[in-house]
């Protein structure tokens, strides 16, 4: 028969659906029906757009439930955390509704008396997303929701473990309003991904993934010239000077390692921990890790889910094999648990050597890297020492001291006494191996569009 793709709950191994993958001509009128929708959408005014947006607002919000428990099937995130994620899509939606108008607007560069020059927005036409499976509604929304404002047409090949959050993402824009063919969703494997890329139908590319995809789409939209933007891994510090609020810094650090079940591109991996509260701060981050509720992904009171698939957990378990065996010490956890599914406890390492895994990779998964160093200069040069550079948090009373070493931060995001997390309200990306361009607030909607310079006299 025709190839397929699976969907399996990661919490127990049980395949939960098949579905047909898109052959060749199912690709072709899906790249048609992108092209074909482009000009009306594109001359569509804002506003019109924007209540296609405040619709698909409104179906999230009306089917909470049902979605959040398609991506806890499909990719076990605890429920709770589900919920939240299908409510921030609504909240992507709604800012674009309100403000999209207001970013497109034409950016008047002056007015001398002899010539009237401006910067319009206008649509580029039809963009394809590659997005990961982690945050799998979310990080669709992030994009779709301004492109589709700003005029674009779009079409999505989701990651191959979440087919049913695909279509269902394609139907929620469907049910808003959206065209026929301007949101759909290709079911291919990202094998057949590089035709698309170079498809004269496809003006622009968005990626959210590993380091490994970006390289590759970076190569095949450069070849193709293709406008892209890349939204790769991160390795972010947690850094803990000595006039922190200990309190506060172990109960945000633990949830900014665990949430998401350790799955998340800004999620807290390595501890940068100043001497003077190192002691304490070990001894309370690893209880408090302990105490996390690790269970099914359904159940409400559970903190931590299994791992999105099998074989990612066992990347993850042979890092932080690795680790151990370049020196470092493990303080809890460190061995999948012994039950079915892809469940691996929240483990902390100490210790740890610079070369090792869970210092130099990215660590997709519950397991906290923790390094004591001397003073703020040498927290600085640890954080820095990587090639990676999405997000980071700084944890110290002195929010001069913390703003200092925010700006002094290579990263793409960093945030004094808060966990690093994205906002609709703000640009949002990074820099190093974690990619380029900008997603969300003002800066994302307009990396699709195209910034006509308008000279009038
Ligand atoms: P991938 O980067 O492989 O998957 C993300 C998306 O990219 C999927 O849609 C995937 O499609 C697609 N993709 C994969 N390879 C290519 C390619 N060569 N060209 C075009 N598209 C491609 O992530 P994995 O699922 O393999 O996870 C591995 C690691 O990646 C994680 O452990 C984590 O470190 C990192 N990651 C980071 C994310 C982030 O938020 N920045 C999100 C997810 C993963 P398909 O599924 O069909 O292969």
């Amino acid at each position: 028969g025709e190839p397929t793709m699976q969907s399996t709950n990661p919490a127990t191994g049980e395949v939960i659906e098949e579905y047909e993958t898109h052959d060749e001509d199912d690709v072709e009128r899906r790249l048609d029906a992108a092209a074909e929708a482009a000009p009306a959408w594109g001359d569509a005014t804002v506003s019109q757009r924007q209540e296609i947006l405040e619709n698909a607002a409104d179906v999230l919000r009306e089917n909470v439930d049902e979605y959040a428990e398609l991506m806890t099937r499909e990719m076990g995130k605890p429920v709770t955390e589900a919920r939240a994620e299908v409510e921030k899509c609504a909240w992507a939606c709604d800012y674009y509704a309100e403000r999209a108008g207001e970013h497109l607007q034409d950016e008047v560069i002056g007015s001398e008396p002899e010539s009237k020059t401006f910067v319009s927005y206008e649509p580029l036409g039809p963009v394809l997303s590659i997005m990961p499976w982690n945050f799998p509604f979310w990080q669709v929304f992030r994009f779709a929701a301004p492109s589709l404002a700003a005029g674009n047409t779009s079409v999505l090949k989701h990651a191959s473990n979440v087919p049913g959050c695909a279509l269902a993402i394609e139907d929620i824009f469907s049910q808003a309003g959206v065209p026929d063919g301007a949101l759909s969703t290709l079911l291919i494997g990202s094998d057949r991904i590089d035709d698309v890329i170079a498809d004269d139908r496809i003006r622009a590319v968005t990626l959210t993934g590993s380091e490994g995809a970006g390289r590759s789409v970076g190569q095949t939209a450069g070849k193709n010239l293709k406008k892209h933007v890349l939204e790769l891994g991160g390795s972010d510090p947690f850094v803990v000077l000595d006039d922190a609020d200990l309190d506060a810094a172990i109960e945000t650090g633990v949830q900014a390692r665990t949430l998401n079940s350790g799955q998340s591109c800004i999620a807290a991996k390595r501890f940068i921990v100043h001497d003077d509260v190192y002691d304490e701060f070990e001894e309370r981050f690893v209880e408090q890790m302990q105490d996390l509720t690790v269970g099914d992904p359904m159940d409400e009171d559970t903190d931590v889910g299994p791992q999105a698939r099998e074989d990612l957990m066992e990347d993850l378990h042979q890092q932080v094999t690795d680790t151990e065996d370049a020196g470092a010490t493990i303080q809890c956890g460190g061995e999948p648990l012994d039950r079915e599914g892809a469940f691996y406890p929240p483990t902390v390492v100490t210790d740890v050597p610079r070369d090792a895994p869970m210092a130099a990779e990215e660590v997709f998964g519950p397991a906290a890297a923790l390094f004591r160093v001397d003073d703020v200069e040498e927290a600085i040069e640890l954080a820095n020492d990587h090639h990676l550079g999405l997000g980071a948090s700084i944890w110290t009373e002195d929010l001069d001291r913390g703003e200092r070493v925010a700006r002094e931060i290579e990263a793409g995001l960093t945030y004094v006494n808060e966990l690093v997390k994205s906002d609709p309200r703000l640009p949002f990306g990074g820099i190093k191996d974690s990619g380029y361009g900008r997603e969300l607030a003002h800066m994302g909607i307009r990396e699709f569009v195209n910034r006509k310079t308008v000279w009038v006299q």
